[in-house]
C-alpha cells in the first residue's frame, strides 16, 4: 500500500527555511511548498554583510556537507577576532582556532539568500505571502489551513498542512497566529548596518570591534571587494533611534576620542559618514523561545523561534544550526517504517535544540555588557580574555549536537 505524501509548507525562505526546503524535498511521502514574501530581486537586508560562526560551518558539514563546501567556496574564512579602542590601542586578539574546530566565514547577505535558494527555487513560490494560517475548522481539511496573498492581491488557500514550518523571521506570522505576538524586550542599544562596495585589507580585513566608550564599531571584509560596516551606541530602553544622530556630524562625534582615530577607524568612520543614506537601522532586543505547537503540527526556527541580540553573530548562525537538527529528525521520521509520526520528532527536534539556543541567546546578551550606557570597555574586554568567557566560546563554538 503507497502512503499518502504528507504536505509540509515552509513559510519564509530566508536562513532556515531554504536549508529546511533543500533537505526535505529530497524525502520520498513529503510534498514540500515554500511560500517567500520577498521576490529573488528585492530583499531588504541584502544590502549588507554578515558573519557565520564556526558552530554553524560545523552543523552544516555534519548535516548539510553539499552546501557547507558551497558556502565555504563562496565566502572569506572568519578566523580571528580583534578588539581595539578607536583610537588604536588593541585589547584583545583571539585566534578562533583556540576556541573552535573550524573557521567560520564572511559573506554577504545577498551571496548568501542567493546560494541558500538557488537549489530550492523550484519549490518556493516568490512574491506570496502567509497571510493568515490556522488549525483547521469544521468542513476543511487539516490539520492546518494556510492563506496566502501574492504582490497582485491575488488570494489563494492551502489546506492539509501535516506540517508548518515557520522560517519567516522576527516578526513571523507563523508565531503571532499560534502563539501570539511575542513581547520583546528592549536592551536600550542602537545598531545600524552598512555595506560599503570598497575594501582596504590593509586597514579592515577579518572580523573586528573598535570601541569609544560603548560606542562601538564593528567591520570586516567580505567578498566582492566590499566592506561590512555595523556601529552601536546605547539609546534609552524606551525609545525609538532619534533623527537627530542619523547624521555625519553626529555619527562622526560618537566614535572619534579626544586623541583623534587610528587609521582603521577614520577609514571606517568616513565611509559611515559618506553613506548615512545607506545605513539599515536597528534596536537590539530579543524575546522567548518557541519552537513547536503541543499537537506537534507546527515547528519555527531561527528569528521566529528565537528573536535573540546580534552581539555574538548568532542569529543567522543558530537558525543554521536549528534548520540542520530539525532536518536530522526530520529525515529519521520519514526513513522509519510506518507514517513518519512528526509530532514526535518536533517533540525531539525541541529536547535537542532548546538548551543550546538558550545557552546562546544568554551568552549573546551577557556578551553585550560593554555595549550599554555606561560600560567601561577596557574592563569589559579584559574579561573576555578570561579563561570562563573562553570556555564559553569554545561551548558556543564546539559543542554542536550530533544527535
Ligand atoms: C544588526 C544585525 C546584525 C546581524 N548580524 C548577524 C551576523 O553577523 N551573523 C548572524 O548569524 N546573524 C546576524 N544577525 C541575525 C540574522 O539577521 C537573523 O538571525 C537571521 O536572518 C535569521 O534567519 P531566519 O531564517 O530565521 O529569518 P530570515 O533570514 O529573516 O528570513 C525570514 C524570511 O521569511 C520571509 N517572510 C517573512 N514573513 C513572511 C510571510 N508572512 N510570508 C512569506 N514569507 C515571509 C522573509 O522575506 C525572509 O526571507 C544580525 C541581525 C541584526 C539585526
Amino acid at each position: 500500500m503507497t502512503r499518502r505524501r504528507k504536505r509540509i509548507v515552509i513559510v519564509g525562505t530566508g536562513v532556515a527555511g531554504s536549508i529546511m526546503a533543500d533537505g526535505l524535498r529530497k524525502l520520498e511521502n513529503a510534498e514540500v511548498i515554500c511560500l517567500e514574501r520577498a521576490t529573488t530581486e528585492d530583499h531588504a537586508e541584502a544590502g549588507t554583510g554578515l558573519n557565520v560562526g564556526p558552530n554553524a560551518i560545523k552543523a552544516l558539514t555534519l548535516y548539510h556537507p553539499e552546501l557547507a563546501r558551497t558556502l565555504l567556496a563562496e565566502s572569506l574564512p572568519w578566523e580571528s577576532w580583534r578588539i581595539e579602542l578607536t583610537g588604536g590601542r588593541e585589547l584583545m586578539h583571539l585566534p578562533l582556532r583556540e576556541v573552535a574546530d573550524n573557521p567560520g566565514v564572511r559573506i554577504r547577505w545577498a551571496m548568501l539568500y542567493q546560494l541558500l535558494r538557488q537549489p530550492v527555487r523550484d519549490c518556493v513560490r516568490f512574491g506570496v505571502e502567509a497571510a493568515a494560517v490556522r488549525y483547521a475548522r469544521a468542513g476543511e481539511t487539516g490539520p492546518i489551513v494556510l492563506e496566502t496573498v501574492d504582490r497582485d492581491a491575488r488570494t489563494d488557500k492551502i489546506d492539509g498542512i501535516d506540517l508548518l514550518v515557520g522560517g519567516d523571521g522576527r516578526y513571523s506570522k507563523v508565531r503571532q497566529a499560534f502563539w501570539g505576538a511575542p513581547k520583546p524586550t528592549m536592551i536600550g542599544v542602537c545598531i545600524f548596518r552598512l555595506l560599503l562596495n570598497e575594501a582596504r585589507p590593509d586597514l579592515v580585513d577579518d572580523y573586528g570591534q573598535w570601541f569609544n566608550g560603548p560606542n562601538r564599531l564593528l567591520a570586516f571584509r567580505v567578498p566582492g571587494d566590499s566592506t561590512y560596516i555595523s556601529g552601536s551606541f546605547p539609546i534609552p530602553l524606551d525609545s525609538d533611534v532619534s533623527d537627530d544622530i542619523k547624521n555625519a556630524d553626529s555619527l562622526r562625534q560618537l566614535y572619534t576620542p579626544p586623541e583623534g582615530l587610528s587609521a582603521k577607524c577614520a577609514f571606517l568612520v568616513d565611509a559611515i559618514c559618506n553613506n548615512v543614506a545607506h545605513i539599515h537601522w536597528a534596536r537590539l532586543q530579543e524575546a522567548p523561545v518557541e519552537f513547536c505547537d503541543r499537537h506537534g503540527r507546527i515547528l519555527l526556527l531561527g528569528d521566529a523561534a528565537h528573536p535573540m541580540v546580534p552581539t555574538l553573530g548568532q542569529g543567522g548562525t543558530q537558525a543554521i544550526e536549528d534548520a540542520c537538527i530539525a532536518l536530522d529528525e526530520l529525515r529519521r521520521a520519514f526513513a522509519a517504517p510506518g507514517e513518519a509520526d512528526i509530532a514526535a520528532a518536533l517533540r525531539r527536534i525541541e529536547a535537542r535544540r532548546l538548551p543550546r539556543v538558550q545557552f546562546a541567546a544568554g551568552f549573546s546578551r551577557d556578551a553585550t555588557d560593554t555595549m550599554l550606557a555606561g560600560a567601561d570597555p577596557v574592563t569589559g574586554t579584559l574579561a573576555k580574555t578570561s579563561p570562563e568567557f573562553r570556555a564559553k566560546l569554545a561551548r558556543l563554538y564546539r559543542d554542536v549536537s550530533a544527535a
